[in-house]
């Protein structure tokens, strides 16, 4: 058995792997041997975790093994556990390889009966503090290990406490409190028909088998799926000598972050309960007292956490979130990990930290989260309007700021209703009076989440930060009727408003203002910068942003194009970075009100010379969009794909649609039904689309070419490069592409010739089609490049279509046969194989073969890691991702060294 222990200076294991130790038990270790206080304990790791799973019981051995490691802490201590003098009483902590903020529950003041009662009341005279502790241990050991829910443990006691007039659980008097220990062992035998356990050590080891079981409660397996976390890890216990911060008023307990989480400031920042004990401050019941405040307090424990929160920080090199405990004027530290931290808080902790020289730049950008880029684009509450909401006292009340961004939405006070009217396609708010772990789906939902109680640590601002959500806690105007669904405020003027279930209200996290109303949002400076409207050096927050794609590009492999279909689009990717377009969809071309009648009038043609006719007056729409887009682009290369979808999502549907064409273009309605009904297909995703429109009718991509070559004529001639890529779609034989570049070929020389101008365009085609895939050797001779489509791979190599997979594909997630939405993120072995298939017989036959991809995988993380590995050229993805892209493709290089 590898239990560890550690405290008194000293780490058994003297390399404490996260993995094997957990990321609490890995970092107490660490804490210990630099010489930190900690209180002394034992790790058992993560593989006795697994064995208990397989097993379904705990090992035999393993008990006697952890009676015999509790000695050394026994030593460590001079307490005994389970003996009346002095006796030792411990937390029991779970402690997964990731953190899991609140996932798993921990078991507090256990060893506790009532011969070591007695003990405790004669060592410390106190009695209060004793039958208080013991309270809590029968509440946190009953919730935890034997399943009796929460609430019938609170009722009992807000029941005395009313009985008592206690309003804090501080005032409840020692007769008091022995009527609730009463009436909690009552409950526990009520509701397990047996007696709580007396035993400590029939306590540890039922607390020990609870840990290893909560790996696996619902909370913590969303949690794991939510945020991909290994189901093989198993969690750690951590065995730890209890110290108190409910020992009156030289006791405390507090939790603190070495920078602002929230902002990235460089300051430290914290909060902390003077005679409180665990979770007080987690758990939003109390609204705690600023950590500067400590100084007034207790002014020698604060130098002393001064102390080492910097030598944590300087030793992990990262922001630190710390848990500690002060007893009687003695501080301990109880948990130390890197902190979460919202977006802009670690694009500004990264650049502070590679100025402070603490971490090179590619340290930096694996710290910040490509995912959360996206966030930071996003707009912000437009001044005009937050000014004037000031001025007009429409301000509802504040909070404290503890996720940035700006939220609207519809109030929701529970958040099984968020994740209904989520379902409903209205996006909600989270207005509650305090989170806890079982609201994690409802705030996953919402766009923002707002709490009456709680400060900047509680559940509610550590687990939006983590989800990167607009947050205000702690407004304490706010009173949250949550089971009869209103909020009543009183704002600052004293006015009383009630806010209903679905009334719309807005949130700013980065002031902590409450707003009644949905309020106008504006681009945010980062946008702004990247348009050229403000100078980046005037915003911290647009400086490190440049500062950040600077480095990632200087080490990505991987180009960045973007998905574009109008110059519009273009010139927003151009300004996000992109390095061409990787697709340009045309049929997007042919929805404008002034073009769709020609299309349509191409469509309902009854023979080639109308078909002709109707296309020659689309030719000048599409040259013109061309014209622009590589304007947009200059020097870039531009991809084009030819027309792909079938054609009968070009026309009319409903009858008055079909009566207002018919005027419109002089064709009978008849004939509009008739061509609708034969080209109605049973299933288009397979049907006459891609190509086949192509190969059919020449006349469509004849034009096609002709607009794409005139327009970079036109734009040669005013100089400008353009690098043209006419893409084929839906290959699937080599055959079919060939027959489409003859026909290009000859359309496109023709007309160079007219213009008597040099284009360098190149044809290449679309692998979207497993056969394509599959025979990319024979098609690569016709093809100077190949764009994997891998939304159209996905769907034909998996068999399922994107669009009706919904019911199943939930349940596949669920039960673990694909891990990740194969939509989203590439499916390797299957979909990724059949890209490996194509590279290696593509590049066989041409070696100079240009490969990429498009669809939306190009600008996820996970799936560029993938692209960069199997050696793609580029990826293309829609504008607003680009720099998500440009980041990820660096990670990737960093994360392959
Ligand atoms: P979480 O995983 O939710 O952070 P922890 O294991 O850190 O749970 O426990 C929650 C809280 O319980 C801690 O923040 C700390 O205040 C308290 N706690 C845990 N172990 C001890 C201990 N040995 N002595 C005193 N307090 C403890
Ligand atoms: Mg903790
Ligand atoms: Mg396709």
């Amino acid at each position: 058995m590898d239990i560890v222990f550690f405290g008194n200076g000293i780490s058994e294991d003297p390399n404490p792997d996260k993995i094997r130790l957990g990321g609490k038990g890995s970092n107490l270790c660490r804490m210990a041997a630099l010489g930190i206080p900690v209180p002394p304990g034992i790790v058992l790791p993560t593989t006795l975790c697994r064995d208990y799973m397989e097993r379904g019981h705990l090992p035999p051995e393993l008990m006697p093994s952890v009676h015999e490691k509790l000695k050394k802490v026994e030593e460590a201590t001079g307490r005994h556990f389970a003996n009346p003098h002095k006796p030792l009483l411990v937390s029991v902590r779970s402690g997964a390889p990731v953190s899991m903020p609140g996932m798993m529950d921990t078991i507090l003041n256990l060893g506790l009966n009532a011969d070591t009662l007695k003990g405790m009341v004669l060592e410390t005279g106190d009695e209060r503090f004793v039958l208080d502790s013991y309270r809590r241990f029968i509440q946190m050991f009953g919730d935890v290990v034997l399943g009796i829910p929460h609430h019938s443990f609170e009722e009992i006691l807000n029941h005395h406490k009313k009985k008592s007039d206690a309003v804090q659980d501080t005032d409840l008097k020692p007769a008091a409190l022995r009527d609730i220990i009463d009436d909690y062992r009552n409950l526990v035998q009520k509701g397990t028909g047996q007696p709580f356990p007396d035993d400590p050590f029939m306590q540890l080891r039922m607390a020990v088998e609870a840990v290893f079981r909560s790996w696996n409660n619902e909370r913590a397996i969303y949690y794991r799926r939510l945020n991909h976390i290994p189901e093989s890890y198993g969690t750690a216990v951590n065995v730890q000598s209890m110290v108190f911060g409910n020992m009156g008023n030289t006791s405390g307990t507090g939790v603190c972050f070495t920078r602002n989480p929230s902002t990235g400031e460089r300051k430290f920042y914290g909060e902390f309960l003077i005679n409180a004990q665990g979770e007080d401050v987690v758990a939003g019941i109390r609204t705690p007292q600023k950590i500067e405040e400590l100084e007034r307090e207790m002014p020698d424990v604060y130098r002393e956490l001064l102390r080492i929160q910097a030598l944590l920080e300087s030793h992990y090199r990262d922001m630190q979130d710390i848990e500690f405990t002060v007893q009687q004027g003695k501080l301990y530290l109880l948990q130390t990990r890197n902190g979460k931290r919202t977006s802009a808080a670690s694009l500004k902790i990264a650049c502070d930290m590679v100025d402070e020289k603490l971490i090179d730049p590619r340290t930096a950008l694996l710290r910040i989260e490509a995912e959360g880029l996206p966030a930071l684009l996003a707009p912000i509450f437009d001044p005009t309007e937050v000014n004037a909401a000031r001025s007009e006292k429409r301000v509802l009340a504040k909070g404290l700021n503890a996720g940035p961004g700006a939220a609207s939405g519809y109030a929701v006070f529970q958040s099984a209703h968020a994740v209904e009217m989520a379902a409903k396609g209205k996006t909600p708010l989270l207005v509650r009076m305090e989170t806890s772990p079982d609201d994690i789906k409802g705030m996953q939902h919402s766009s923002g989440i707002l709490t009456a109680r709680g400060g900047m640590t509680s559940h509610a601002a550590v687990v939006a930060r983590g989800m990167n959500k607009p947050c205000v806690v702690g407004c304490s105007a706010l009173i949250v009727h949550e089971e009869h669904g209103y909020a009543d405020i009183v704002t600052e003027e004293g006015r009383h408003v009630r806010i209903n279930e679905g009334d719309e209200v807005s949130i700013d996290g980065t002031s902590g203002e409450v707003f009644v109303g949905r309020m106008q949002t504006v681009d945010s400076d980062i946008q702004r910068a990247m348009r050229g409207e403000i100078d980046p050096a005037s915003s911290w927050m647009a400086r490190d942003f440049f500062q950040v794609m600077k480095w990632a590009d200087e080490v990505r492999r991987l180009r960045v194009r973007a998905n574009a279909d109008t110059p519009q689009d273009a010139n927003v990717a151009r300004s996000f970075g992109a390095e061409g377009i990787g697709l340009c969809r045309t049929e997007h071309m042919f929805f404008g009100p002034e073009r769709l009648p020609f299309m349509q009038q191409m469509i309902l043609a009854r023979t080639q010379e109308e078909r002709e006719l109707a296309l020659k007056r689309l030719l000048p729409f599409q040259r013109e969009d061309f014209e622009r887009l590589f304007e947009a682009m200059a020097g870039y290369p531009v991809t084009i794909r030819l027309l792909d979808p079938p054609l009968h999502e070009f026309l009319p549907h409903t009858d008055e649609q079909i009566a207002e064409l018919s005027q419109k273009i002089g064709v009978t309605e008849e004939h509009i039904r008739e061509r609708a009904s034969t080209l109605k297909e049973s299933n288009p995703m397979l049907g006459h689309r891609g190509c086949r429109l192509g190969i059919t009718y020449p006349e469509i991509t004849r034009m096609q070419v002709r607009a794409i070559l005139e327009a970079a004529c036109k734009s040669r001639k005013k100089n400008i490069h353009v690098h043209p890529e006419i893409m084929v779609p839906l290959v699937g034989h080599r055959k079919e592409l060939s027959l489409q570049k003859e026909l290009l070929e000859v359309e496109a020389k023709r007309l160079l010739a007219e213009f008597d101008c040099h284009v360098d365009y190149k044809i290449g085609t679309m692998i979207e089609v497993p056969r394509a895939a599959l025979t990319a050797d024979q098609i690569a001779i016709d093809a100077s490049f190949f764009s994997f489509g891998t939304n159209d791979l996905t769907q034909m190599t998996l068999g399922f279509s994107r669009d009706d997979s919904e019911p199943f594909l939930r349940e596949y997630l669920r039960l673990g046969v694909y891990e990740r939405n194969p939509f989203a993120t590439v499916d390797e072995s299957g979909v990724g194989e059949m890209i490996r298939i194509a590279l290696q017989k593509g590049k066989s036959a041409r070696h100079d073969l240009k490969t990429g991809v498009c669809g939306e995988q190009g600008g996820d993380p996970t799936s560029i890691r993938f692209f960069n590995r199997v050696g793609l050229d580029y990826v293309s993805c829609s504008p607003y991702r680009v720099p998500v892209a440009r980041l990820a493709a660096a990670q990737a290089v960093l994360a392959s060294e």
